[in-house]
């Protein structure tokens, strides 16, 4: 019988502590926290976004890599894994699947009663460093050794590379999943206020994302879901100029805006008024500071006013700190693991947030622990999926 240490606990290292076991193997999880799963359990608020009914590699920072696993273990495998523990998934309107009790918990109890059935063992509190024996842990020799040790998303502390003293090769980490700090132009008063709006983000004046959705006025900056996508692109365009556009009236042309507008400054020519109903009060007032409108809105203010209202503009000076990041855009380098397996230790295998892969939030990033966990854990036990 095979003996497979697992090391890391989460999403990626339960996936293939299971489907090593299912084959037949013996398998120790090596946890360093008290317990396991624990970062299942705040996902999705709660709710845990375990999957997406639109799996797209292109989602991902690292496309060609995720293709090659995900040609593998395909979305539907993912699925059939996730129900083989016990789980009803269902989805919402856009595509986010979760369990139908919509509870994180009911998903960790699943995966603890499966890797119980079949006798996993789990020794926690134990901080593994792997050294040039890699197939030796805490004394034990193992036949194969899953690296499943996630990465500092939503942490305070900084990133090692697990595997440095291996001379195996991370890049840098860098939040991801994230609120982004912007220039504040359009910020004052504004902390806490949510509009529904179409965001595109730009680098060097190229459009590289697009998204609809709730944006969240920080006085920092903004956030939401689509601002938190946005970071990834950020990050992928980290040497680039980069700003954040608004059209808060993304049903309006320009055209049918100005219109309306026109009229409206017929009716209500006070500058108070005007605005009133049409944004936030405070939001108002930025706007007014910044194209120095007068009390009286002129007919000639209009097109500016159109403008900023279709394309509100913020600077991006960052992101925010890794400790508010949902996952990190980087880890062990994925060519040192072709299909998830060491190319320096053979007996070494990768899952999950370890290595250099993050995707979109909508449950991209559990997906992407799930699959490379099913495939690591397979090849572990006998080089086969
Ligand atoms: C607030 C929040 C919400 C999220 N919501 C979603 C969501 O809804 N959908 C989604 O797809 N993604 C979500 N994510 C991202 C997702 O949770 C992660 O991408 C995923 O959990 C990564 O799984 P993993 O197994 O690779 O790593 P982890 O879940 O981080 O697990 C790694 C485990 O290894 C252990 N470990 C670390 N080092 C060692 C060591 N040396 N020895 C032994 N054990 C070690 C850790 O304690 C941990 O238990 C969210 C993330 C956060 C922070």
């Amino acid at each position: 019988m095979r003996n497979i240490a697992v090391i890391g606990g989460g999403a990626a290292g339960i996936a293939s502590a299971i489907v090593a076991a299912r084959k037949g193997a013996n398998v120790t999880i090596f946890e360093k926290a008290d317990r396991i799963a624990k970062k299942i359990l705040v996902t999705g608020n709660g709710r845990c976004n375990l999957t997406n009914a639109d799996i797209n590699p292109e989602f991902y920072n690292n496309p060609e890599y995720v293709k090659s696993i995900y040609e593998r273990v395909e979305a539907k495998d993912v699925n059939g894994f996730l129900e083989s523990v016990g789980l009803l998934l269902k989805a919402d309107r856009d595509g986010r699947v979760y369990p139908v009790t919509e509870q994180a918990s009911t998903v960790v109890n699943c995966f603890l009663n499966e890797l119980k059935r079949l006798n996993v063992r789990i020794v926690t509190g134990r901080e593994i460093k792997l050294n040039k024996n890699v197939n030796v842990i805490n004394g034990e020799t193992f036949d194969n050794v899953i690296l499943s040790v996630g990465n500092v998303a939503s942490t305070d502390a900084k990133y090692v590379n697990p595997l440095e003293s291996l001379n195996v090769k991370a890049t840098e980490v860098y939040p991801s999943l994230v609120p982004l700090k912007t220039d504040k132009t359009f910020l004052k008063g504004m902390n806490g206020i949510r509009v529904s709006a179409r965001l595109k983000l730009f680098a060097d004046s190229k459009e590289v994302y697009a998204e609809d959705g709730e944006i969240l006025f920080r006085d920092y900056g903004l956030s939401g879901i689509a601002v938190f996508n946005a970071s990834h692109y950020f990050n992928l365009n980290k040497n680039s100029k980069t700003y954040v556009s608004l059209d808060l009236f993304k049903d309006l042309t320009s055209e049918d805006l100005a219109a309306a507008l026109i009229k409206r400054s017929e009716r209500t020519p006070d500058t108070e008024q005007f605005f009133c109903g049409l944004v936030n009060k405070n939001s108002a007032q930025n706007i007014s500071a910044y194209l120095k409108l007068g009390s009286l809105i002129e007919p000639s203010d209009v097109k500016n006013i159109v403008n900023v209202l279709k394309d509100m503009r913020f600077n991006i000076i960052s992101t925010c700190a890794m400790n508010m990041a949902q996952v990190v855009c980087g880890g062990l380098k994925t060519d040192e693991f072709p299909n998830l397996k060491s190319k320096k230790y053979p007996s070494l295998y990768a899952a999950g947030e370890a290595l250099d892969v993050n995707g979109l939030c909508g449950g991209y990033n559990l997906h992407w622990a799930w699959a490379s966990g099913i495939y690591a854990g397979a090849q572990a036990v006998d080089d086969t999926y």
